[in-house]
């Protein structure tokens, strides 16, 4: 009795459905010989057009060669050819995540003093503790960093102040990011090292939280961080090598094979270069640049590369910039205002006829467009913008994308169609951050991060992680289009729209391809495509949707190659 199942639909719109017991297999072409590796007795989801699901594959120089029953693909083999039996486990295309800050999160696991993230500490009273063990030890001079702090999972449900920290670290710079990247809190001894009083211009796209008597709190939000961040002490030359190293390793063990890589200071692209050059980078990236000013875009494109310059393994990827900023730091630009910010509309880090500007020249020197926006006011004026860019310069599919899309309505979810724009969505954060959009009222609730509606509409959506806004490994996020859970209240979001395990597999493998210019290349297992795959440890098409958090993943190929095992306990 074969267990296979298909479905057919089409690639990017609507619902499929897998039917049970009916069989598809792509028949091996007439060049089906002298596999280097056949993989046999494996469930292949393969993710073609047809969901199809084979139980045997062949490889020959890095590339799938074929896929089909045991029998077919025994054909491929030729003398030297390797078998691997896979005993029925389940094999899925490499995972893609098209939107990640992976270096900066490793440099972080690598220079930090403290860990005030969850789950490590749940009050602002047990980093305040972690801090005065530092700072009673510190050197003179040295400074006490960290990052990952989230108020909404913290006792005292509030921000940190300077004056928390100042109570045990009264001479040591003391400088701790939030977990959205999107503010920070410095003490007074940093305020001081960075010449920040109450009298200090607010920078713009940015904000320096003040007390009730106009002095600073120690908080600084999206633009204002640079402030402190300009004089922090320099990094040690070799981190951004090490960090490479360290993303490699933990992309490849959740089972991604191709991250993008975003807001990439130079230091970090060097580091992925060399790692290449030597030839010991095993993961595929594509590396973004961050854009922030028409100057930096006459920059940009003045430097004559552009999106997919690279090979198979490193490449130019789209270019970053930001409309607005983060729901926990209250600087998303919205049009009506959340519950308790009254005439908090929010921030718009550019001036429409700048972004406009900016975004024109980099799509006129080739360069794919990513804009973080996360409320409806910016993703309108990124929506303006992209039309005016399209039109101006004839483009007719740019594939421009809005990397987050957080609060998007039927009206916004309307010209997204319309103007064939993709979302890099963040399914992960409806349990992380699930908290927060309560405070948008239920209506926009409704529309936060929805999936459903994305496929409903034939809009081409991909799940990302945006670590270390969220953990590194894709399961969160499958698990969370599929569940849609909230952490803290146990709450199902807008259950109308979770989606099929199958459709959440699509969001981490062809349709991220697609975003990428990578649809031929990667995001389904299907001949002359790279053979990146993953085996994991259950039938991810028929577990219990909770386990969908908990898939191991045992063993990871790029291009053929096993990277990476998991360790077998004894
Ligand atoms: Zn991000």
């Amino acid at each position: 009795m074969r267990r296979f199942f298909s479905g057919a639909a089409p690639l990017f719109a609507g619902l499929f459905l897998l039917v049970p017991d009916a069989l598809v297999y792509a028949k091996p072409n007439g060049d089906c010989r002298d596999a280097d590796l056949i993989l046999r007795n494996a469930k292949i989801v393969t993710m073609d057009p047809a969901r199809s699901v084979a139980s045997s594959l062949a490889i020959r120089n890095q590339r799938i060669l074929a896929t089909g029953s045991n029998a077919d693909i025994a054909a491929c083999a030729g003398p030297r050819t390797q078998t691997l039996d896979l005993q029925g486990h389940t094999v899925l295309p490499g995972l893609i995540d098209i939107h990640t800050h992976a270096i900066e999160w490793a440099k972080n696991l690598l220079r930090n003093d403290v860990d005030p993230g969850y789950p490590k500490v749940h009050s602002i009273a047990e980093i305040v503790k972690a801090i005065g063990e530092q700072a009673a030890s510190a050197p003179k001079g040295k400074w006490i960093r960290g990052a990952g702090w989230d108020e909404s999972k913290l006792a005292e449900h509030r921000y940190i102040t300077r004056k928390d920290l100042d109570a045990v670290a009264p001479n040591t710079p003391v400088w701790l990011e939030h977990f959205t990247g999107h503010l920070g809190v410095a003490n007074t001894r940093a305020l001081e090292l960075a010449h920040l009083t109450r009298d200090t211009p607010t920078p713009s796209g940015g904000v320096i939280d003040k007390d009730d008597a106009g002095e600073p709190t120690g908080v600084l939000k999206d633009n204002a961080q640079s402030l402190v961040q300009a004089v922090l002490p320099p990094d040690p030359p070799d981190l951004a090598l090490k960090a490479v190293r360290l993303v490699t390793q933990k992309a490849l063990e959740v089972g991604l094979t191709t991250i993008h890589d975003i807001c990439l200071p130079a230091d970090a692209m060097r580091a992925y270069q060399q790692a290449r050059q030597e030839g010991w980078l095993k993961l595929r990236v594509q590396m973004a640049p961050l854009v922030s000013s028409v100057t930096e875009a006459q920059a940009q494109a003045a430097a004559g590369v552009y999106t997919g310059f690279g090979d198979d393994y490193l490449k130019l990827g789209a270019v970053k910039m930001f409309a607005d900023g983060g729901m926990a730091a209250k600087t998303i630009a919205v049009y009506e205002p959340a519950a308790g910010e009254p005439g908090n509309l929010g921030l718009l880090i550019w001036r429409p006829e700048d972004m406009q500007k900016a975004q024109h020249i980099l799509a006129a020197a080739g360069w794919q467009l990513e804009t973080h926006a996360i409320g409806d006011r910016a993703m309108d004026e990124v929506l303006d913008s992209y039309q005016s860019v399209m039109k101006d310069l004839g483009l007719k599919e740019p594939r421009f994308r809005i990397v987050h899309a957080g609060l998007s309505t039927p009206a916004i979810q309307k010209r997204l169609r319309e103007l064939h724009v993709l979302v890099d969505g963040n399914p992960a954060f409806v349990y992380w951050l699930g908290a927060f959009f309560s405070k948008y009222g239920q209506q926009r609730v409704r529309w936060a991060y929805p999936a459903k509606s994305y496929f409903d509409n034939g809009i081409v959506a991909a799940g990302t992680s945006d670590v270390p806004v969220t953990p590194i490994s894709p399961w969160w996020g499958i698990w969370a289009l599929v569940a849609r859970r909230e952490m803290q209240s146990g709450q199902i979001l807008a259950p109308e729209e979770r989606v099929t395990v199958v459709q959440a597999l699509q969001m981490y493998t062809c349709n991220p391809a697609y975003s990428g210019f990578e649809e031929n290349q990667k995001g389904s297992l299907e001949p002359g495509k790279l053979a990146d795959f993953i085996v994991v440890d259950r039938d991810v098409l028929h577990v219990p949707t909770d386990e969908l958090k908990v898939v191991q993943v045992l063993k990871t190929f790029v291009g053929g190659e096993l990277v990476f095992t998991k360790a077998v306990p004894r």
